[in-house]
């Protein structure tokens, strides 16, 4: 007997015959003789919808309520899959996450899980009952409702799974598996039997969002093992693992791509020591992150300072950098969201020389300008025009040898 979670994104989700579905493969876990939790999304295009809503009503929202209206889109999938549970003959119940709970701060709208209490949990599933836990959702101090960013309800199960110290956690999604980059763009890309928790990290966080980043981050950390599959089909999906599973390692695993970066050029900075500290301090004082950075030296004395924010932080910044235009005296601020950041990744990189090379060679044979690029010890990142993206995605995948 084994205890197992797993979850079912929106699309697996998306309607009753769906739920009746993912309640059959559920079925088919526990007839196995498992103590099965299930975590379920909202279906899909609710969230969406919900965090619509909210904008119609507020420009700013009120991240506590915002909270409280897009979690609920969980809540009634989570309801309607114990139902189906129970039509099949299972006992089955439902849990929001403030029933559980799962305790999270307070950073409403990408809050972050510090608790699960399981004991109420573990006895209904020792009883036989199947736990249905509304993914995306904890409670934040002052029982306030908290959801813990888009995508958050592999995060839910991930870390469930380490709460509840499950054998697996299998991600049930709509592709049936991770890929060499995304199936939906590169008609080519690979399946992927294994990923190391490594390599599945750098592509959630450079933009692949078949598992958020967060699950990535907790499955390493308490050793979770997660397996990504299709809910469509009984194909084997692919399995996140340690380095040393992995026989024979490719030098490059995948391509990532993200639309949600932006990039900011101050022309004409006076160059000065404390420039630098200058113009990020205000932006880390209104908690803007940035990415990926770039200074020209030139020789009138003056320097150009290129860099990336997420684009929902782009006006916020181009405010907080215009407030500090006086101190600052720049010539010119160009903001540019007409960008996108393609990555290359993998562990082999570490012992290989000339990735990066065939990377700037690949595109540049395309005729696509690189803006701004970024390394570490197992990535290269590189900022271009939004157009080329699937041009630039398909000739890189040729290129490192990842085509079917
Ligand atoms: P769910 O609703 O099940 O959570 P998501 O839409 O969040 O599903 O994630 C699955 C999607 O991730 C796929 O439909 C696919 O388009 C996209 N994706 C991006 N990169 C990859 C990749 N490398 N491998 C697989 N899927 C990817
Ligand atoms: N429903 C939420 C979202 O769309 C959480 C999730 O699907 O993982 O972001
Ligand atoms: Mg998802």
């Amino acid at each position: 007997m084994a205890r197992i979670v797993q979850k079912f994104g929106g699309t697996s989700v998306a309607d009753i015959d769906r739920i009746k579905s993912v309640a059959r493969r559920v079925q088919r876990e526990v007839a196995a003789g498992n103590q099965v939790a299930v975590v379920v999304s909202a279906m899909s295009g609710v969230t969406n919808q919900l965090v619509g809503w909210t904008n119609a009503v507020a420009a700013l929202p009120d991240q506590r309520e915002y909270d409280a209206v897009v979690a609920s889109g969980e809540q009634v999938t989570a309801g309607l899959t114990a139902l189906a549970l129970q039509e099949l003959g299972l006992k089955a119940r439902s849990y929001a996450g403030w029933q559980i709970p799962i305790r999270t701060d307070s950073a409403h709208g990408k809050a972050r899980i510090e608790s699960i209490s399981t004991e109420g949990m573990i006895a209904g599933m020792e009883a036989g009952e199947v736990a249905v836990v509304a993914g995306f959702q904890g409670i934040a101090p002052g029982e306030r409702i908290a959801t813990l960013g888009r995508g958050g309800s592999d995060t839910s199960a991930v870390a469930l799974a380490a709460a509840l110290k499950a054998d697996r956690c299998d991600i049930f999604t709509d592709v049936d598996g991770v890929y060499t980059t995304d199936p939906r763009i590169v008609a080519k890309a690979r399946k992927l039997d294994k990923i190391t928790y490594e390599e599945m990290l750098e592509m959630a966080s450079l933009g692949a969002k078949v598992l958020q980043t967060r699950s990535v981050e907790l499955a390493m950390n308490h050793r979770v093992r997660v397996q990504v599959l299709s809910s469509f089909n009984d194909l084997p999906g692919t399995l996140v693992v340690d380095e040393d599973e992995i026989v024979e390692q490719q030098v490059v695993s995948g391509i990532a791509y993200s639309r949600d970066e932006a990039k900011v050029t101050l022309v004409k900075v006076p160059d000065r020591p404390g420039v630098a500290a200058a113009i990020f301090g205000p932006l880390t004082d209104s908690a803007i992150n940035v990415d990926m950075i770039v200074q020209n030296i030139s020789e009138d004395g003056t320097t150009d300072m290129t860099f990336t924010v997420t684009k929902a932080d782009l006006a916020r910044t181009v405010k907080v950098i215009e407030g500090a235009r006086p101190t600052l005296g720049f010539k010119e601020l160009k903001p540019d969201s007409n960008v996108v950041k393609i990555s290359v990744i993998g562990v082999g990189m570490r012992s290989h020389a000339g990735i990066a090379q065939l990377m700037f060679k690949t595109l540049a044979d395309k005729g696509i300008n690189i803006q701004v690029i970024s390394t570490s010890e197992i990535k290269v990142s590189v900022l271009i025009a939004e157009e080329y993206t699937e041009l630039a995605l398909r000739a890189l995948h040729t290129a490192y040898g990842l085509d079917v």
